[in-house]
Formats: C-alpha cells, structure tokens, sequence
C-alpha cells in the first residue's frame, strides 16, 4: 500500500516510520526545507539555539516507537535527566530549585514554604492518581469508535475534577502563594490558562515532577534528526520543499494529493493519506469546500487555538550563575497575564519568562564562557489587530529590562548575537493555526472531545496527526497521535 504523509512535524516523521516498519511504501512531502517543523533549529555565529521546544518528557513513548519499528533508541539519541529540572525566580528574589528527587524539593520547599511542605506531597499523589485514571482513558486510546470507548471507566471519570479549573483545585491545595504560583504554570504545557482548563490537567506536574524532564544531546532538534534518521533507514522517501495544495478526494474517498511547485502542478496517488499539517488548517485549506462544508470550516475556525509564544534568542559573552538549564522568572500577577493572553489577546504587559540555557549542560553551543539564550514568554494567537512586525523589537526591550531587573545584571551590553521569532512567524512559517504552538487550548471542559480524531470523517483513509488532533499539543501526545493514526490504519485495511 502508498500511503502519503502530508508534513514532517513530530508526528508526521512517527506515522511515516511506523508505516513503513510494516511494510507499507510512504512518500513524505514538507512545504518547508527541515525536519521537526516547529521543533527547529538555528545558528546565529558560534550560538546555537533550538526555535522550538526544550524539555523531553515521558521518553518510554518515543522509545517505544523505535522497538516497534525494530530499532533502538540509544542508537539515534542520547538524552539525560536534568537535574534540577527547573529554577523557579519569584519576583520578591525567593528561588525555588525543582528536582524529581523528591527529598531534595521538600528541602527547597522547608526553607520558603514549610507549611506547605505536606501539601507538596498530598497534590503529587494526586496528580498520580489522576494519570492513572486518565492516561489510558484519554492519551493512549485512539477514541475513535464506540470499542475504545467501552474501555473507558466512568466510575473513574466522574473523578477526575474537570468541573474545576486548575487554579480553583490548586489555590485550594496549597497556602503559599508560590506553590500556588509553581503548580499553575503546568496549564501552560499545552498552552492554555489554569484559570479556565480544568483541573483534570493536573496530571501535568506528574509526568514531569514524577517521570522526569531530559534534555537530547546537542539539543532538542536532534530528536526532530533522529526520527528523521529512522524514517530515511525505514526506506520512507522524504521530499522537501514539496508544499501540498490539496488532499484529492473521489467517492469520499482520500486517493492523493496535488502538488504546485513553480507554476507546476502534479497529483501523486496514494492509498491513504495522513495529514500532520495543522488540523484547522487540514480541514480548511487543504480540503474543498466539496468536501468540507464551509459551515463546518467555520465550526474548526472557532475551535480556540493554544496560546503563541514570543521567542528572543541571544547570544552572549557571558554566563550568569542566576541560570540553570531551564529557568523561570515569574510575573508578580499570574491571572492578570493570562487574562491579557487568552481575553484580552494582547501580549502581557509584565510576563512570566522562561529561559533555556542549553549551554549549562553542554559544551559547543556558544564559545566557552558565553551563553546561547533561548527566550520564550506565552504570547496570544494571531490576530489581525495585532501588529508582531511594529511591536517585535519593543517587547524583546521589555523582556530585557525585566531580565535584567531580576538579576541578570548589564544583560543588554553583553549580547553579541539576537534573533526574534513572533506569532506570526509561527503561523506563516509552519502553517499553524494562528500562530498557536501547541495546537488547540484546553480552556474548557469539552476540549479533548472537541479535538479532531485521527481518523478523519470528511474522507475515508484520511488521517490526521500533529498537536492540533487528539490526544493534544507536546512532543508526548503528538507521538500518540502518529501511534493512533497507524493504529486506525491497520484496523481499516486489515
Ligand atoms: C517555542 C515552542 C516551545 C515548545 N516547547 C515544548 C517543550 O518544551 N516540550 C514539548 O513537548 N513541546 C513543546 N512545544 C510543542 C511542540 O513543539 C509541538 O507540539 C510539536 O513539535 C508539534 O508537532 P506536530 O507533529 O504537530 O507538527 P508541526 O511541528 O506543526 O509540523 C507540521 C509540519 O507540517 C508542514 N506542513 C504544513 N503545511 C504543509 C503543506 N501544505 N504541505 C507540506 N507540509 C506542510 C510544516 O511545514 C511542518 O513542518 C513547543 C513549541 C514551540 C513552538
């Protein structure tokens, strides 16, 4: 069987690998000239950065993903655990270090917090207990037919505290105002606002704080080479620069796609077709109006997307000791900026700011005694009363100054070399949806059963893969939706 993957995003490079570990010959085609699509790469002189994500969790899902296609791993990537997982900096100075040694937090959290120190305890193993009520129900189930649904315990999803938002079930938790503050943020790892999701996220801060955050070798792009690696050892043939124009449909049925390449237009035929471009996008742009009423596209425009993010990526000659691998310099009013990203839709005036500093761990990404600074602040999804081109240099300014007013001392005579990625170069660059860099929020109740499904009911052998489809945003659950979509298709032309 053909089978033709439309992207060479995270889940585009999984379908096409496990597809052709079973035997199935796959052509891969990508508008842009990389893989990993949001998950990329730049050098900026002796520094280099990673443009998209930072942090690796729940690696046994990728890892599972090389044994099934006959290969290991270890012979792709190396990754480690970072310890401490995150430097936490509130604006009164008081630091938080995070590890996944659980005694070694509970000392951290004894000298700012100790009333809390138990609280710390009680909310993990909660958090616990909701992955395991939720991860098999909601991640590692295609949800696709009445038969995954059956295996879904209801006793156990009447448990899950989704009529409360994050923020209610954590303000309720805990006494101080900075573990309040530290247990929110995990909302924030598929982009959206702990003042709306429900509580049901968090099991976020297990799978981090429990499993483990790890950093890939030379940077989190490798991961984005290695699968890229195996899918080329697979035999699948990855073409670049091969945007598609259109998903071709007959008698409802997916039979290919139609390329335009310089005023050249070819159709290239396929037994089925799995899409890892942007689901709204998939359904908007790259099927009919035949085939994809234009009531329902307004119905997928109407789905929220996650937040963007506002990257500002530094070179700079010098360390600061204040930086771990990852540190966050919190905002002194979380729900003001979240009510500024998500309602408002105006980037925060005083934001939460996070910082991977890859160069901590590893040498070779910036000269020695320098840093590479990859910069990232949650930003709103694209608008067109929102100017990135006129605001870009004056919110990297403002992001500066607060920096530096949270001692990263002369921070602005020290830069050497400087790169912004806005909003809107996330949307023209990948064709995400509104520039949102994990897909749809989560900022309502329904949200995962609003999600687009692998299997697309628009055309028959159409699939859908990447952070816009179910189970959601992040290199984990986007890896899950490529293991679901080939599930699907194994089910469909047994
Ligand atoms: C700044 C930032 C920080 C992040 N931090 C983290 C993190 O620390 N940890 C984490 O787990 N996740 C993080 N994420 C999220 C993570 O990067 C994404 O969820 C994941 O990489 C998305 O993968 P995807 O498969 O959905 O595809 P995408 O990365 O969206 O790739 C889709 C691909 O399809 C291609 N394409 C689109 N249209 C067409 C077309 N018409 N024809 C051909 N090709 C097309 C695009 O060019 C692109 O290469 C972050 C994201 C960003 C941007």
């Amino acid at each position: 069987m053909h089978c033709i993957v439309i992207g060479a995003g995270i889940g585009g490079l999984v379908s096409a690998s496990l597809l052709a570990a079973k035997g199935n010959e796959v052509t891969l085609f990508e508008a842009g000239s990389l893989p990993g699509g949001k998950m990329s790469e730049i050098r900026l002189g002796d520094y280099r950065f990673d443009s998209g994500p930072s942090l690796f969790t729940m690696p046994f899902i990728l890892d599972d993903v090389f044994k099934t296609c006959g290969k290991e791993l270890s012979d792709y990537m190396s990754i480690s655990p970072l310890e401490p997982l995150c430097r936490y900096i509130y604006p009164d100075g008081t630091r938080f270090d995070n590890f996944s040694d659980l005694s070694k937090t509970l000392e951290q959290i004894r000298s700012f917090s100790p009333e809390d120190e138990e609280n710390y305890v009680r909310f993990l193993g909660k958090s616990a207990e909701l992955y395991a009520k939720t991860a098999q129900a909601f991640l590692f189930n295609p949800l696709a037919e009445w038969s995954d649904f059956k295996t879904l315990n209801f006793k156990d999803l009447l448990s899950i505290n989704a009529f409360a938002t994050v923020s209610e079930s954590v303000e309720r938790a805990f006494i101080s105002s900075y573990l309040k503050q530290f247990f929110k943020r995990f909302t924030t790892y598929n982009g959206s606002s702990p003042y709306k999701a429900p509580a049901t996220l968090n099991v976020i801060p297990y799978v981090e704080l429990a499993q483990g955050g790890f950093y890939v070798k030379g940077g989190l792009f490798q991961l984005a080479k290695a699968i890229e690696k195996l899918a080329l050892d697979l035999g699948v043939s990855i073409q670049y620069n091969q945007p598609v124009q259109q998903i071709e449909v007959k008698n409802k049925k997916a039979i290919g796609v139609s390329i335009s390449k310089n005023g050249d237009n070819r159709f290239v035929k396929a037994d089925c077709v799995i899409s890892n471009a942007d689901s709204v996008y998939t359904y908007t742009k790259l099927l009919s109006d035949k085939h994809v009423k234009s009531a329902d596209k307004k119905r997928f425009e109407a789905l929220e997307p996650s937040c963007s993010g506002f990257v500002l990526q530094l070179g700079i000659n010098r360390t600061y000791s204040l930086l771990k691998h990852h540190t966050i310099f919190f905002s002194s009013d979380y729900k003001k900026e979240f009510d500024e990203i998500f309602s408002e839709r105006k980037p925060a005036e005083e934001p939460t700011i996070y910082i991977a500093n890859t160069s901590f761990s590893e040498d070779g990404h910036a000269p020695q005694g320098h840093s590479n600074l990859f910069i990232l602040v949650n930003a709103p999804y694209t608008h067109k009363h929102l100017s990135w081109n006129e605001l870009k240099e004056s919110y990297a300014e403002k992001i500066i100054q607060l920096l530096k007013a949270n001692g990263l001392v002369d921070l602005e005579k020290h830069i050497i070399s400087k790169n912004i990625i806005t909003p809107d170069d996330f949307e023209k660059n990948y064709n995400t949806n509104r520039g949102s860099i994990y897909g749809l929020s989560s900022n309502s109740r329904y949200a995962a059963f609003l999600r687009p499904r692998n299997r697309s009911s628009y055309a028959k052998n159409l699939y859908l893969v990447g952070g816009g489809t179910h189970p959601g945003g992040g290199i984990p659950l986007v890896t899950l939706s490529a293991k679901h979509a080939v599930s699907l298709i194994e089910r469909d032309f047994k």
